[in-house]
């Protein structure tokens, strides 16, 4: 099963044309130039090849299906039709731009119709999208139509706050700005009440941080 986003490939790993693990190494002694140091002074020798193993765990959602993930998912709820929510989901992304961190958490919710799936899924799913070149409004929506796609639920709602090191530590520099957003299906779009519940929870939890 694919998603409906073509303009994100779910794996990027099969392609014929990935550069080789010396070809990536390379290219970082080439930045390391032409930031102004040399990589062959004792202290940088090893750097490419360690950037290369950070770029591994750093994107490996690119070699990861969402779908599949969540495609376990169990019928046997005994009638239990209340919202499932997830909070304060950690994650670490690069914004598609700079490729500079992007650090947040993620809220996920969703209002089950007949199936659930494990709650580990949710936070899983988080990651796989996290790791890979992104920025946040498509992660939010990406996560959201995922879980819709899957469960055919009720209701999805995922909400995302992040902090964009593209804007703390460069360019405009704005430490302390965090960008929020937001997809609602369903029920947490259609009706005010389901909404409002959820919100409030998500904000509860806030509290408590
Ligand atoms: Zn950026």
């Amino acid at each position: 099963m694919a998603l409906k986003d073509k303009s994100q490939p779910v794996a990027l790993v099969a392609s014929p044309e990935r550069p080789s693990r010396a070809d990536a190494e390379s290219a970082i002694r080439t930045l390391l130039r032409w930031a102004g140091d040399d990589p062959d002074r004792e202290g940088l020798l090893d750097t490419p090849a360690r950037v290369a193993r950070a770029y591994e765990e750093f994107f490996a959602g690119y070699s990861k299906d969402p779908i599949e993930i969540l495609s376990t998912t169990f019928s046997e709820v005994e009638g239990y039709d209340e919202m499932v929510i997830l909070t304060n989901i950690r994650f670490e992304s690069h914004c598609e731009h700079h490729m500079a961190p992007i650090i947040g958490k993620a809220h996920v919710a969703y209002l089950p119709d007949h199936r659930v799936v494990g709650i580990s899924k949710l936070a899983r799913l988080v990651d796989i999208y996290a790791k890979r070149l992104q920025i946040q409004e498509k992660m939010t929506v990406q996560i959201a139509d995922a879980l819709q796609e899957v469960l055919q639920p009720k209701g999805v709602a995922v909400v995302i706050e992040a902090s964009h090191q593209c804007m703390t530590t460069r360019g405009i520099h704005k430490p302390g700005t965090s960008l929020v957003t937001s997809r609602m299906l369903g029920a947490f779009r259609d009706d005010p009440a389901t909404r409002r519940e959820f919100m409030s929870i998500i904000g509860s939890q806030q509290i408590h941080d």
